[in-house]
């Protein structure tokens, strides 16, 4: 059976109680991770979790708590001598600056033994990973502000949230955000679960676009800081019963099968 597995749920502030922002998908064929930020090798080894055995990896944006983790991720695959190909998926725009983020790294592919596929990702074209897993990207207004500086035009600021399809279940994972507007970016398919993190928007956000549409049947809140606490029991206290059942605050290691 497929399940998530939360491998982190802070935000990008370093934190005692949670890793960073990072999820695995696994089905009985694949293990997806999705982003990876610094420290997540060792939320994995806390978790049980053999590094070897993770088959591709997903990146929302190069904000440092979603991908900076990689290169260390990937010394550990090294040192337990994997051999199989380790899949990357990454918006096209970005998939130089993770090539050079590991090259930089030492991490040279004539020095692996095993190979690393990097798969481009663009904007509102589904890519099929396998029979099990498909992920259709959109982007999102996290980056946006920072986008205009004029020093930095060179840069991307591709920041995506993801609809993945895994079997016959929809996640959304908003990965990180910047406004309400980007909770419904995936409203036509209306989503079994969502993910969303919470510490760009309002809590009170998500009632309003609950007012809108239905969000998902399950939504789970992650991306979050030790400091939340308070603000999520004020958020749940305030909310009928029905609703209440709705929202599952996430923890590392939770495990939701899908
Ligand atoms: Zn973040
Ligand atoms: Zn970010």
């Amino acid at each position: 059976m497929a399940e998530i597995i939360f491998i982190g749920t802070g935000s990008g502030k370093t934190s005692l109680s949670r890793f960073h922002s990072s999820f695995l998908i696994s089905t009985s064929r694949y293990n997806l991770l999705v982003d990876a930020g610094d420290g997540v090798s060792k939320a994995l080894l806390s978790q049980g979790i053999d590094c070897t055995k993770i088959d591709g990896i997903l990146f929302t944006h190069l904000h440092p708590d979603h991908y900076t983790g990689i290169a260390a991720l990937i010394v550990q695959m090294k040192m337990y001598n994997r051999k199989d190909q380790l899949d990357i998926f990454v918006n096209s725009e970005l998939v130089d600056v993770i090539k050079n983020f590991l090259i930089n790294s030492y991490l040279f592919p004539e020095r692996m033994e095993f190979s690393i596929s990097y798969n481009q990702l663009n904007d509102n074209n589904q890519f099929k990973i396998n029979d099990e897993i498909n992920v259709l990207p959109r982007q999102n207004t996290h980056l946006t502000p920072i986008s205009e500086l004029p020093e930095y035009k060179r840069h991307s600021f591709s920041c995506s949230s993801f609809l993945l399809g895994v079997e016959d279940k929809h996640i959304h994972y908003t990965g990180d955000i910047g406004n309400k507007d980007d909770l419904l970016l995936f409203r036509e398919f209306n989503p079994d679960f969502l993910i969303t993190e919470i510490t760009h928007i309002n809590l009170s956000d998500i009632l309003d676009s609950l007012d809108e549409d239905n969000l998902a049947e399950k939504i789970f809140f992650t991306h979050i800081s030790d400091e939340d606490g308070e603000r999520i029991e004020e958020f749940l206290t305030c909310l009928p019963d029905n609703l209440v059942k709705k929202f599952v605050i996430a923890q590392d290691g939770l495990k939701i099968p899908i």
